[in-house]
This record gives C-alpha cells, sequence and structure tokens, in this order.
C-alpha cells in the first residue's frame, strides 16, 4: 500500500536534500546483489533519519537491523564527533558490503558492527543511548522495545520502522499473521506508556517517533 500519492512522493524527494554518492551507490549495488533490497530505507526516509539524528545530536546511537547500512550511514550523520554508533544484525553475509560502504563514509571510524542475533547482543552493551533504531524481525520489536527502554538517556529517541506493516495493522479479523499483531501490539503499548510522547509519522511504511521522558 502507498501511503502518499507517488506524485507526492517524487515531489517530496525532489524538494530534499540529495543522496551523496556512497548512498546512491549503496542502493544501486543492494538493488543489484541482495535479496528483499526494498528492505533498505531509501532516499526519503533516509534523509528523514539524517534530519532526525541532527536535531537530536547524538552521542550513542544503537540500530537494531543493520541490512546493507544505508540507514546506518544515515543516522551517524548527526553524530557527535566524539559519538558512536553501533548496528546489529544475524546475517553475517551482509556484513562485507554494509563494511565497504561504512568506510566509504566519512562515519566508518564510528560505526561499529555486530552480528548475531539481537535479543543476545542489547543486553551485553552497556551504554546509554540518544537514538535507538528498531528495525529487525517484527516479532520482536516489544522485547527490543522493552530492553531499550531503561538504557535511553533523558529525551532520547526511539524510531521504530515499518509500523504501519503495508497498511495492514487496520486489519481485525482473528487471523492476523504474527508479525501485523505484533506490531499492532507495539503501537498499542507505546500510545499507553505513559513513560514517553509518541508521533507516528505515516512516512513510507510508518515510522514511529518514541521521545523518552
Ligand atoms: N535498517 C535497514 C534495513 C533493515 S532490514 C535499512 O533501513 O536500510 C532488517 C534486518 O534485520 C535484516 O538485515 C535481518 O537480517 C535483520 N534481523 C532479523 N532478525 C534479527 C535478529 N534477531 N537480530 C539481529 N538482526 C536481525
Ligand atoms: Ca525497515
Amino acid at each position: 500500500m502507498e501511503f502518499i500519492a507517488p506524485e507526492i512522493e517524487a515531489y517530496a524527494e525532489g524538494h530534499t536534500s540529495p543522496e551523496v554518492d556512497y548512498l546512491k551507490d549503496l542502493n544501486r549495488e543492494t538493488y543489484q546483489k541482495v535479496l528483499i533490497p526494498r528492505m533498505l530505507s531509501g532516499h526519503l526516509q533516509g534523509r528523514v533519519l539524517s534530519m532526525l539524528s541532527k536535531l537530536q545530536k547524538p552521542k550513542n546511537i544503537l540500530e537494531i537491523g543493520t541490512y546493507t547500512g544505508y540507514s546506518a550511514l544515515c543516522l551517524a550523520e548527526g553524530l557527535e564527533s566524539d559519538g558512536s554508533l553501533q548496528t546489529i544484525d544475524i546475517n553475517e553475509e551482509l556484513e562485507p558490503i554494509s563494511r565497504k560502504y561504512f568506510d566509504k563514509s566519512p562515519y566508518g571510524h564510528q560505526i561499529i558492527q555486530h552480528i548475531g542475533n539481537a535479543l543476545d547482543i542489547i543486553p551485553s552493551l552497556s551504554i546509554r543511548w540518544d537514538i535507538v533504531f528498531i528495525d529487525a524481525d517484527k516479532s520482536n520489536y516489544i522485547n527490543y522495545y522493552n530492553l531499550v527502554l531503561d538504557k535511553m538517556n533523558t529525551g532520547g529517541l526511539i524510531i521504530c520502522d515499518n509500523v504501519l506493516w503495508s497498511g495492514k495493522v487496520l486489519l481485525t479479523d482473528d487471523k492476523l499473521d504474527e508479525d501485523t499483531l505484533a506490531l499492532k501490539r507495539l503501537n498499542q503499548l507505546i500510545q499507553e506508556d505513559n513513560r514517553v510522547e509518541n508521533l507516528l509519522l505515516p512516512i513510507r511504511d510508518g515510522l514511529l517517533l518514541v521521545k523518552v521522558l
């Protein structure tokens, strides 16, 4: 499901700062070589992540779900000069491509990659986060939210991607697939959580911004 008319989306992209060359190249290489390339954030969402990060000025960013590294590179644009971004993915086959592009960017030395299950890796990182981007397996989003919430700095920002799940969150029948059900539960849990302030932006597949009070 398209949430924004394609002409409006194109106009929005046309009036948004362009992608730098290494992001364009990473986009192209992902579409040529990797399965399910539409998982990559892309130009407009990438600029949203970059802008949010620049506004937040984070010292410590956690990304759950690296894929080929596009969103990590966009979030890294807002890092303080002594800050770092830790990114986790369970798929080791993606690491050569993401590392290659991290090292082509000005942020390579600030990006630390972890290969493995995020559920195991997150508790091993004793860092307080300023931004967390949740974008891995949808059935674990609530677990990731609960794991990171107590480790956020006050005023920190949690960003959850794909929370509209192509519009399937509107379905109400009792035979919903596991991922849709998990996302509906997450959206409701956050809506009722008085420790945070939240804003669901219908950008791309839905970005839920969660500011920790
Ligand atoms: N953030 C990327 C896209 C991430 S796609 C971007 O916007 O460009 C989702 C990724 O989550 C996939 O690469 C997948 O391998 C990873 N993933 C799935 N389950 C995971 C888990 N349990 N732990 C860590 N990574 C996981
Ligand atoms: Ca995503």
